[in-house]
């Protein structure tokens, strides 16, 4: 239990404050919104920022997301899949690196086998301290449960846009099922998930009103984690190429920008205020020399280093030019911790799963 400091007092925001904030164009307003987020984030989840070595298991997927490099029409990459010993190598590297959770993300492969990968969850549960959080996409319940029963604490599925018209389009039905995440959120969380969702900024076709209206969704989900980052156009996608129009064309649409995300992880800070959100790699890849440490002063808490191999890492391409935490960056996975104490901050003991401080005042 963590109580919130006497002078914090959580700041109440209405759908049309948020459309306003999203709006605001004023340098000295907004620094009045990184404030009141970063206080917020202070005051709920402290100066911790939760370390999740994040592994891209297989870039096999059987979808076609108008939007993601590893959509199945995309004919032009290598697909590749990690070995078991592959995987169980890198938990050992987050181990080593002091990281509380191994993340496995990957495309929506059903190569990825029920009993293979429930049995990979069992060996990093028995055999290491760390948290289990999956991102395979929207498989059936039947997985979900096997891979809960096998020891997974946690599991990440954005549902990319409130919007359904455009989510429709921009993330195509599969095998004749309509897809809804919000019905797979529910479940996870029947199941005792810890349920991360999320959104991308500046989807072609995403109006403010429609992104003020996602920020709400995660306040009536309750979510645990939420990921938000800029959408970044992929040259072989049908977004990415221009060739696609959006459901309608009336609202004003929403920049992918740097301050646009900024913008978005504050707000969503302010509405959730316990929530785990990371500074994601998307806004690196904006701004690599500061956007990890912008996103954690703007009310972000968490960073999930890129721990995959870096011969598969290259062809996990979702969208280009991926920012990652190697020696280019201003923080390596060893030297994480001092960059960390350089900006205010320190790295999270343990698992970093959500605080239920109960602080709102
Ligand atoms: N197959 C899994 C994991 C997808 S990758 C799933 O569908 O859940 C994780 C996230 O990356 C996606 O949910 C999406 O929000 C984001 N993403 C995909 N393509 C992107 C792009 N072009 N720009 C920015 N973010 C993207």
């Amino acid at each position: 239990m963590r109580s919130t400091p006497s002078h914090h007092r959580d700041v109440e925001l209405h759908e049309t404050d948020i459309l306003a904030w999203l709006r605001e164009e004023d340098s000295a307003r907004l620094e009045k919104l990184w404030a009141l987020a970063d206080d917020t984030r202070r005051a709920h989840v402290g100066d911790e920022v939760h370390l999740r070595g994040l592994v891209e298991i297989s870039n096999h997927c059987i979808r076609d997301c108008g939007y993601c490099g590893l959509r199945a029409d995309n004919r032009g990459i290598a697909r590749y899949r990690m070995t078991s010993e592959e995987i169980l190598g890198c938990a050992a590297d987050a181990v080593r690196y002091g990281y509380g959770t191994v993340v496995m993300q990957a495309g929506e492969d059903y190569g990825i086998d029920t009993d293979w990968l429930a049995g990979i969850i069992r060996r990093i549960k028995a055999d290491t301290p760390l948290a289990v959080t999956l991102s395979l996409g929207e498989r059936p319940i039947e997985d979900l449960k096997a891979w809960r029963e096998a020891g997974a604490d946690r599991y990440l599925l954005r549902f990319e846009t409130s919007d359904r018209a455009l989510y429709q389009t921009i993330h195509p039905d599969a095998r004749g099922q309509v897809s809804d995440r919000f019905a797979i959120l529910a479940q996870l969380r029947r199941l005792g998930y810890e349920v991360g969702s999320g959104v991308m900024v500046g989807l072609p076709g995403q109006s403010y009103e429609s992104l003020a209206h996602d920020i709400c969704t995660f306040r009536a989900l309750d979510l645990d984690m939420i990921g938000v980052g800029p959408y970044i156009g992929h040259p072989e996608t049908p977004l990415g190429q221009g060739n696609w129009s959006p459901p309608r064309a009336d609202g004003e649409q929403v920049p992918n920008t740097e301050l646009m995300t900024y913008k978005v992880v504050a707000l969503t800070r302010l509405v959730c205020p316990e929530a785990n959100i990371p500074s994601t790699t998307a806004l690196a890849t904006l701004n690599r020399a500061e956007g990890r440490e912008l996103g954690l002063a703007r009310g972000a808490n968490v960073i999930m280093p890129n721990i995959t191999p870096p011969r598969y890492r290259r062809l996990y391409e979702i969208y280009p030019a991926k920012a990652c935490i190697d020696e280019t960056s201003p923080a390596s996975h060893t030297g994480i911790a001092a960059w960390l104490e350089a900006i205010g901050r320190k790295p999270g003991c343990g698992r970093g799963g959500r605080a239920h401080g109960g602080s709102r005042t």
